[in-house]
């Protein structure tokens, strides 16, 4: 038997959309949507049809451009949403509704102020309904790890049975930990019946910064499918990020023995599309794919990373996408990177050349903060006299 597939989800152009800050016209959403087809994602969740012309727009126009990955929908359990999901997904090669349904009482009671017997009605509702109209169900009980687990286990179980083959158990509000986190996904794995037709996935944000985190336990707890953001974009502190899940599946292949539809080195340049379409991007230490993931200053790990990456670097930046490892010159830095920066530069200094630039080197880098190339090639022109 060989590995098993865990599947990407992509929702940079739904939970990622719409954040602050974040917002695409169609034209963007179809150049980062085909961005994500070269990069290999399974799943692409284009928008939620019922929420906006716009949304239903890009959608449509999505499906009908991006024939790779299966193109989803967002929609409520209701009928008026899965309707305009489904005539927006019309064109897609393969397409999925993706409804989602509160099952905490929190939410029952104070968003939707509906009974657990009526939620469980409009479950089983919905997901018939879009069963004849796609062809993949996706249901997801919304705040799930706030549910009594034994609702969570029938409100699933009665989706399973109404032809829901995708659950999630999205995490909504970035409230478990991890081992909490896999224990449910155990636990519904054994409860409910005909859990093993169906494909278990994982939805985390990261109000606690454990969204990556969480959505690792799950995959190990038998989550086959995860949910997750370009740069960990999404509703407030963002969702799993999936750059760094799919950095740690790889270089913990030990731990993660599957196999997934990605092209790692499509990794950077998807984030930097990304920067570029919305407002920011990620901040400089962001794991991946932040300007400083694969910098190195200190003096010590400058000398050890041009020895041998894998001195200081767990993934090489070309694994990933990113050009070559920046060495970010400053106080810290040796003879030895300020060597082989400027023999970069086209100047291959002898001893007591490079020591003299060395000293001018240092002095500058007591006064900058970073020391960047025209830097070193004025260090290098002959000093005036009046300052040797
Ligand atoms: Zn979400």
């Amino acid at each position: 038997m060989g590995q098993e597939r865990v599947q990407f989800f992509d929702t940079t152009l739904r939970d990622g959309e719409q954040s602050p800050g974040c917002s695409m016209h169609t034209t963007e959403k179809l150049r980062m949507a085909r961005q994500l087809e070269t990069l290999g994602v399974d799943i692409l969740e284009a928008g939620f049809a019922i929420a906006s012309e716009g949304d239903a727009a890009a959608i449509h126009t999505i499906a009908s451009e991006v024939r790779g990955p299966q193109i989803a929908s967002l929609s409520r359990a209701r009928k008026e949403d899965i309707e305009a999901a489904a005539r927006a997904l019309e064109p897609a090669r393969s397409s999925r509704i993706h409804i989602f349904l509160a099952s905490s009482d929190i939410h029952l009671e104070y968003k939707l102020k509906i009974t657990r017997e009526q939620a469980l009605e409009q479950a089983d509702a919905a997901v018939r309904l879009a069963a004849q109209l796609v062809d993949t169900v996706e249901f997801s009980p919304e705040d799930a790890t706030r549910t009594d687990v034994d609702f969570l286990c029938k409100i699933v179980g009665v989706a399973v049975n109404a032809g829901a083959t995708v659950i999630n158990l999205p995490d909504t509000v970035g409230y478990t930990i991890p081992q909490e986190y896999a224990a449910l996904f155990r636990t519904l794995r054994q409860r409910v019946p005909g859990m093993e037709k169906v494909t278990l996935s994982c939805h985390c944000h990261d109000d606690l910064g454990m969204a990556v985190a969480n959505s690792l336990a799950a995959i190990e707890a038998g989550a086959r499918q995860v949910e997750c953001t370009i740069n960990g974009i999404g509703e407030r502190a963002g969702n799993g990020a999936l750059e760094e899940i799919a950095a740690a599946m790889h270089v913990r292949a030990d731990k993660f023995p599957f196999t997934h539809g990605l092209h790692l080195e499509q990794l950077y340049p998807t984030s930097q599309l990304l920067s570029r379409t919305i407002s920011y991007g990620p901040s400089p230490n962001k794991a991946i794919v932040g300007s400083n993931a694969f910098a190195h200053e200190a003096g010590i790990h400058q000398h050890g990373v041009l020895s041998n990456p894998l001195c200081y670097e767990i993934i090489t930046p070309a694994a990933v996408g990113v050009p070559s490892n920046r060495m970010v010159l400053g106080k810290h830095s040796g003879r030895h990177a300020l060597a082989h920066r400027l023999t970069e530069l086209g100047h291959s200094l002898d001893r007591d050349a490079l020591e003299e630039v060395y000293q001018r080197f240092i002095h500058l880098a007591d006064r900058k903060k970073a020391v960047y190339d025209q830097d070193l090639l004025a260090l290098l022109a002959p000093m005036p006299a009046a300052q040797t």
